[in-house]
């Protein structure tokens, strides 16, 4: 499907203005066709009422705008919406409405597939076939925040990277999309509403804080004992806790906030007392809270989720600790949309 003309969501501001003076226009009108691309989200060159057919006609002979198609809705009785998008290659991702009281979050994907592991993750079992580019990230929100205005009449005010694939292996372009979302020329949404959530990339962790980014950051960690944290995520052999202890310092030095822990308690794999002790000592080196997640299983029986009293127990030594903690309770679990269920199963 892929055709000669540019991508124009691949150009920047500057290159868009140039290209206009390029073509005997004016540079202005560049601020235009950015303004209608990454502020009002538009997909077709016909959408831009303010510019003329001709200028319009000269865009089309020239580029295409690639954008993404929600190609399947699923509706949970939970108010929880999953939409199944495909992207102009014709592959496939989902990305999440999560509705509670007073908000509305987007659940989004950062690649097609993931590069990482996790054996308790259904999206891992799929290949990692590509990253998304940043307009493909940026249309998720904009199509969640369409639904959120039409289904609970709001606009979204959150976003978490927690749909498929790694968001810190696909650095460049998760955050060239947040910085469309966010600035005034695009989305104009609050950095604090967005969460990166990561397995734990030390290195990347660092260069977050060396970019200076303004958004939060969660670590899905699981386990704070190197062992168990190996056999559940094989990755962490290379990517070790003391070396994402390090670079979480470094975070945390450099940007004073606060990261969130995502921690599932399994029946036997780490409900144990020394489970808990180790994941105590791992929060006391940098500011944190803990966000207990709930499993959802995902058809091997390995995992289980961990009896109430191993997580009443956590709770309690945490909170002893005074470890800020809470538990994450799954949404649209019957229409597979809950957190590591992600897996294009439609
Ligand atoms: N790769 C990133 C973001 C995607 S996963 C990360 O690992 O953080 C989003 C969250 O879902 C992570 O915290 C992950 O550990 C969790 N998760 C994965 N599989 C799960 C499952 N079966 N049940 C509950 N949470 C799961």
């Amino acid at each position: 499907m892929s055709s000669k003309k540019k991508d124009i969501r691949a150009l920047s501001k500057e290159e868009l203005r140039d290209f206009f003076i390029s073509i005997g226009d004016k540079a202005f009108r560049g601020n235009q066709v950015y303004e209608w691309l990454w502020n009002k989200g538009a997909h077709v060159f016909d959408d831009m009422t303010n510019i003329s057919k001709e200028t319009r006609n000269h865009l089309k002979a020239n580029f295409e705008i690639n954008h993404i198609e929600v190609d399947s809705i699923q509706r949970s009785s939970d108010g929880t919406i999953k939409n199944g998008v495909k992207l102009h290659d014709g592959l496939i991702v989902e990305s999440v409405l999560i509705p509670t009281n007073k908000r509305t979050t987007a659940c989004v994907s950062s690649q097609v597939g993931c590069s990482l592991d996790c054996k308790f993750c259904a999206t891992a079992r799929l290949k990692r076939m590509r990253n998304l580019n940043p307009d493909e990230i940026f249309d998720q929100v904009v199509a969640i925040d369409k639904e959120s205005k039409l289904y609970h009449k709001m606009p979204l005010s959150n976003i978490v990277f927690m749909g498929m694939g790694e968001p810190l292996m696909n650095y460049k372009n998760v955050l060239a999309a947040i910085d469309k979302i966010t600035s005034e020329e695009g989305l104009g949404m609050s950095s604090k509403r967005i969460t990166v959530s990561t397995s734990g990339v030390p290195k990347m962790i660092k260069k977050l804080a060396d970019d200076e980014v303004k958004f939060n950051l969660a670590v899905s960690l699981h386990s704070a004992i190197q062992e168990t944290r190996e056999q559940i995520m094989p990755f962490a052999k290379s990517f070790t806790l003391p070396d994402l202890q390090e670079s979480l310092e470094y975070w945390y030095s450099k940007t004073k906030r606060k990261i969130t822990y995502e921690y599932i308690v399994w029946k036997d794999i780490n409900d144990a007392q020394r489970d808990i002790d180790a994941l105590v000592q791992f929060c006391k080196k940098v500011p944190c809270k803990v966000n207990l997640i709930e499993y959802n299983p995902i058809d091997d029986g390995i995992f289980q989720y961990a009896s109430n009293e191993a997580l009443e127990n956590y709770i309690f030594h945490l909170e002893k600790n005074r470890i800020p903690v809470t538990i994450r309770r799954s949404r649209g679990k019957d229409i597979d949309a809950a957190c590591g269920q992600l897996a294009n199963k439609q």
